[in-house]
């Protein structure tokens, strides 16, 4: 019969691979606790209407991305394409927002059905930071920051480039997002065939178009920043002053907007040259309007979502990850029936008196070759030998697998962890 494959897009995450995750998840769970952020966690799944009023229906992630389906009682639900949206309503159902400031953050899959490849899944993993109840610019900058340091810790700072701008508010976009449609009017036919359709939709995403004719034409299109009110303008330069202030370089991109309706004022992506096209490795912004737009009260609100396995690939390719440790520390060979019930037993015993050490006991039998091999593998730096001889005698034998000149040891099996935890001491 043919094997059943996994959906397309969709990737399993190997025993080799996890290791990479786990680091980097750890770092940043570190991270975010020295920062005061407490994690939240919310279904995969939410009610269609939540995205699409959300995220906007005009936009790419709502008009061609979601995986919606109807359940069985024939309600339309959607596999969540971003946490944000999931965020804001989980708060507002529990009420953490009513007068109250809030750090977040959450980690998970996120479904989007775009074209696979690299850098480009239909189930991706984010690690997102949504903070609410904060309207000045000195949290935006503190977010800036603590990804700014995440990268340091990581060792991919150098690789990375943060771009800002400011979006401003709903009202200067609207009368932007007028003049721009007006001078791209005259060109409508030399635009690419995604950009006419934003036109009449999503006139903001043109400037976002990957089309070099597109582009060219926009060098003389009016620009945002003109079209801002005071009080954005007010909000950017407050935030470009702190981060000048805490020494964290960026690019303003005048052109740079976000694919969601929600974002205001600012915007920001850290991206890299390191990973071909699929650059942006961590994206965010404010959105203001967002918990009052699904039926709070307004709340000022700014958060961004870094993708996970751009920034494992990135890892990799920039050979900053830590190696990954062995599997085992103590590897346990027996043969003969005997030995192998001492064995579990003695297993247990080191895994008792030495927690720090990690202990795999053979089982599945095997000759004592085809065990050392399996010993050898493991990575573990020591083999404890039962044999049918040493166990009636008490005794286990030693024997250090890394070290040469070291030689193997007979051992009491009383003294085994005391052994065991003077010789991991040492080294
Ligand atoms: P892109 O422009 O790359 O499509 P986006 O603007 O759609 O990104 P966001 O919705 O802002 O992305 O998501 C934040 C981050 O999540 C992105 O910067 C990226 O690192 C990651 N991401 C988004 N979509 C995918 C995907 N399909 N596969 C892998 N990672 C993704
Ligand atoms: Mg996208």
């Amino acid at each position: 019969m043919a094997r059943i494959q996994s959906v397309r897009g969709m990737s399993d995450i190997l025993p080799g691979e996890t290791s990479q995750w786990q680091y980097l998840e750890s770092v940043v769970r570190a991270l975010l606790s020295r920062y005061g952020y407490q994690e939240i966690r919310f279904p995969i799944l939410e009610q269609t209407e939540l995205f699409k009023r959300s995220i906007g229906e005009v936009t790419d992630i709502v008009e061609k991305e979601m995986y919606t389906f109807a359940d069985r009682n024939g309600d339309s639900l959607t596999l969540r394409p971003e946490g944000t949206a999931s965020c804001v309503r989980a708060c507002e159902q529990n009420g953490l927002l009513h007068n109250q400031q809030q750090r977040l953050w959450y980690a998970g899959p996120m479904f989007r059905h775009e074209r696979p490849q690299k850098g480009r899944l239909r189930q991706f993993h984010q690690i997102g930071v949504e903070t609410f109840g904060m309207a000045g610019p000195d949290i935006d900058a503190e977010l800036i920051a603590l990804t700014a340091r995440l990268w340091r810790e990581l060792g991919i700072n150098e690789a990375l480039t943060l771009e800002l701008n400011s979006i401003g508010t709903a009202e200067s976009r609207g009368r932007y997002k007028a003049a721009l449609v007006d001078y791209l009017a005259g060109f409508v036919d030399e635009l690419d065939e995604d950009s006419q359709r934003r036109l009449g939709t999503n006139p903001l995403r043109i400037l976002d178009s990957k089309s070099p004719r597109t582009q060219e034409l926009l060098k003389d299109a009016p620009v945002l920043k003109d079209y801002l009110d005071d009080a954005a303008n007010a909000h950017f330069s407050g935030l470009c002053a702190r981060l000048d202030q805490m020494g964290i370089a960026y690019r303003i991109n005048t052109r740079l907007v976000r694919g969601l309706d929600y974002y205001g004022l600012t915007v920001f992506e850290w991206t890299t040259e390191k990973l071909g096209a699929q650059g942006t490795v961590c994206a965010g912004g404010r959105y203001d309007g967002l918990v009052e737009q699904l039926g709070g009260r307004a709340t000022p609100a700014v958060g961004f979502a870094m993708g996970v396995e751009r920034l494992v690939l990135l890892l990799e390719t920039l050979g900053v990850m830590p190696a990954s440790a062995p599997s085992a520390d103590v590897f346990i060979v027996a043969v003969g029936e005997r030995a192998e019930i001492a064995a579990l037993t003695l297993a247990e015993r080191i895994r008792e008196g030495a927690p720090q050490l990690k202990v795999q006991s053979n089982c599945g039998g095997g000759s004592f070759k085809s065990q050392f091999k399996k010993a050898d593998k493991s990575g573990a730096r020591w083999a404890l030998v039962l044999g049918e001889e040493e166990l009636s005698r008490g005794e286990v034998a030693i024997k250090p697998l890394r070290d040469a000149a070291a030689e193997q040891q007979l051992v009491a099996i009383s003294a085994v962890v005391d052994q065991l935890t003077g010789a991991a001491a040492e080294q």
